[in-house]
C-alpha cells in the first residue's frame, strides 16, 4: 500500500496534547515543539526531529509514553519513525566550516549565523557561536544557546550550561551575550563570573553601596553568570543571588549559568538557590569525539593562518581527547615553535614537540594522598572521612573515585592503594574501579566529574 492511504494525524496530534498536560512545560517545549508530524505509513507515523542527537534524547526519555498514549487512543499498535531533517535552519547555530562527514549527518549546517556587528564590552570578540564547531557532544548545548541568544526571555529560562574545564562553557555563554547585543543594541545585557558577582557583593556592603548593587543587576534584560560553583559555601552571595533572580525570573528576563559541575553535585548552597539552578533548562557539555577534536583544530588553523599538514591535525586529534583547551594548548605549541624557527611544522617535528605532553605516563609525581585531598575537597568532606570507614553516600562515591583515579594516574598496586584509604584490602580497590566504570556506562555525568578532578589533581601536583 501507498505512502498517503493512511493518516495517523489526529492521532498523533491528540497524543502530543495528552502528553502535554502530563509533562511539564518546560519539557515539552524543549522536546515536542520540534517535532513535526510528516506522513502515516502502514501502522508508522513519521515524525521530524531537527539532529540525531535531538532524536535519541526523545526515544530515550518519551518513546514508551509516546507508543502508550498512541496505543491509548487508537488501540493499535502504532510505531513512531523519527527523520532527521533540520526544521527550521535558520534557528540554528551555524557549525564552523568544513565539518566532518559524522558532524554533517549528526547536525545539520545551516547557514551561517550573523557575526556580531558590535560586540558587547565585557565579552570576548572571538567568542561568538561561527567559532564554535559543533560536534555531538555539545550540540545541545549550542542549539540552546543559539535559541536563546535569539529570543531572550521566553524559552529555555533560565539556561544552566555544565561541564569540565576547558570544555566551552565560557565560549558559549559569551556567544549568547555577543549575538543576543549585536542584534539588539538596547539590551542590557550582563556577564560576570560567579567570582566578580561575589567580590563586588562584598565590595557593595562594605562601601554601603547595598542598592547600586541590587539596581546593577536587577535591572538586566540578560544576565549571564558564568562558574556558579565559586559560589559554594558563600552563603550571603547566594543570598543576593537568589533574590536577583527572582527579581529577574518574575519579570521574564533571561539568566544563564556556568558550572562545572551537574547541580546536584554542588555542595554548601542552600537549598532554595539550588532549586533555582535547576529550574528551567540543564545541558550538558561533553568532551569532543575525535572527529569534532579534528574540526576544531581545523578551524583554529585557518584562523592563524599557519600552514599545519593534516597529519599532524590527526596526530594531535588521536592523542588529546581531554578537552579543547588542551587541544589549543599543543596547536599553539606547534605554531609558537614554527613562528620562531620560522619553518613548517612536519608530522616528525610535531611528534618531537608534543612528546611529553603526549606521552601521558602514569605521573610519578602524584601521591594518592593528593589525588585523596583534591577529591575530599572537591566533593566537601574531609580526607578523614574519604579514608575512613563510613559508608553513607556521600562518602562512598567520592572514595571510590578517588580509587579509581589513584589507579589510572598513578602506579600504585591495588594492594598499596588500598593501604592508603584505611588500609583496605585490594580486593575492594577492584571493586570500587569496577563500580565506577559501570556507573560511568550508565550515568553520563560521571566522566566529565572524573576528568575535571584529574585536571585539578594535575594542576596540585605542577604547584610543587
Ligand atoms: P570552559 O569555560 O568550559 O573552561 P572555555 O569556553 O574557556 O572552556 O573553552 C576553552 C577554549 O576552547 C576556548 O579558547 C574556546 O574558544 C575553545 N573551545 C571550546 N569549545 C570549542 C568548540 N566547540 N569550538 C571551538 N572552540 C572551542
Ligand atoms: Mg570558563
Amino acid at each position: 500500500m501507498s505512502a498517503g492511504t493512511w493518516d495517523y494525524s489526529m492521532f498523533w496530534n491528540e497524543a502530543i496534547s495528552r502528553i502535554k498536560e502530563e509533562i511539564s512545560e518546560q519539557e515539552y517545549s524543549m522536546w515536542f515543539e520540534n517535532l513535526k508530524y510528516l506522513d502515516s505509513r502502514d501502522s508508522e507515523i513519521r515524525v521530524s526531529v531537527p539532529s540525531s542527537f535531538y532524536r535519541d534524547q526523545v526515544k530515550q526519555r518519551y518513546l514508551p509514553l509516546i507508543s502508550q498514549t498512541l496505543r491509548d487512543l487508537s488501540g493499535a499498535k502504532l510505531s513512531v519513525d523519527f527523520l532527521v531533517q533540520p526544521s527550521n535552519p535558520s534557528a540554528r547555530p551555524a557549525s564552523s566550516k568544513t565539518p566532518t562527514k559524522r558532524e554533517q549527518a549528526a547536525v545539520p549546517v545551516p547557514p551561517r549565523a550573523k557575526e556580531p556587528r558590535k560586540t558587547h564590552k565585557q565579552l570576548k570578540p572571538e567568542y561568538i557561536f561561527d567559532n564554535f564547531v559543533i560536534g555531538e557532544n555539545n550540540s545541545f548545548a549550542a542549539n540552546a544557546a543559539y535559541a536563546i541568544a535569539k529570543n531572550p526571555g521566553t524559552s529555555y529560562n533560565p539556561c544552566l550550561i555544565y561541564g569540565g574545564v576547558g570544555l566551552g562553557k565560557t565560549h558559549l555563554i559569551q556567544s549568547i551575550g555577543n549575538l543576543a547585543y549585536s542584534e539588539q543594541q538596547d539590551l542590557k545585557v550582563v556577564y560576570v563570573t560567579a567570582e566578580t558577582f561575589t567580590s563586588e557583593f562584598i565590595e557593595a556592603i562594605k562601601e554601603k553601596k547595598n542598592l547600586q548593587f541590587k539596581n546593577k543587576y536587577r535591572s538586566v534584560d540578560l544576565l549571564l553568570i558564568d562558574d556558579i560553583h565559586f559560589l559554594q559555601g558563600k552563603k550571603e552571595t547566594q543570598e543576593e543571588l537568589f533574590h536577583t533572580f527572582n527579581a529577574l525570573y518574575d519579570s521574564n528576563k533571561q539568566i544563564v549559568f556556568t558550572c562545572d559541575r551537574p547541580v546536584s553535585e554542588l555542595k554548601s548552597l542552600t537549598e532554595r538557590l539550588r532549586n533555582r539552578f535547576e529550574r528551567g533548562l540543564n545541558v550538558d557539555l561533553q568532551p569532543p569525539d575525535y572527529e569534532t577534536r579534528f574540526a576544531i583544530l581545523k578551524q583554529k588553523i585557518e584562523n592563524n593562518s599557519v600552514y599545519i599538514p593534516d597529519e599532524v591535525i590527526e596526530l594531535i586529534s588521536k592523542n588529546i581527547t581531554t578537552n579543547v583547551r588542551d587541544l589549543e594548548a599543543a596547536l599553539t605549541r606547534l605554531i609558537a615553535y614554527a613562528d620562531l624557527v620560522n619553518k613548517n611544522i612536519t608530522l616528525d617535528t610535531a611528534k618531537q614537540l608534543l612528546k611529553d605532553v603526549f606521552a601521558n605516563p602514569k605521573q610519578v609525581n602524584i601521591s594518592i594522598e593528593m589525588i585523596q585531598r583534591v577529591v575530599a575537597d572537591y566533593f566537601n568532606i574531609t580526607l578523614n572521612e574519604l579514608r575512613g570507614k563510613k559508608r553513607t553516600k556521600a562518602i562512598v562515591l567520592p572514595r571510590q573515585l578517588a580509587m579509581y583515579i589513584a589507579r589510572e594516574m598513578t602506579e600504585f598496586s591495588t594492594t598499596e592503594v588500598g593501604l592508603e584509604f584505611g588500609g583496605r584490602d585490594h580486593t575492594t580497590v577492584m571493586h570500587a574501579c569496577q563500580r565506577v566504570e559501570s556507573r560511568m556506562n550508565s550515568d553520563s555525568t560521571l566522566e566529565p566529574i572524573i576528568q575535571n578532578l584529574i585536571r585539578k589533581i594535575k594542576e596540585y601536583g605542577a604547584k610543587d
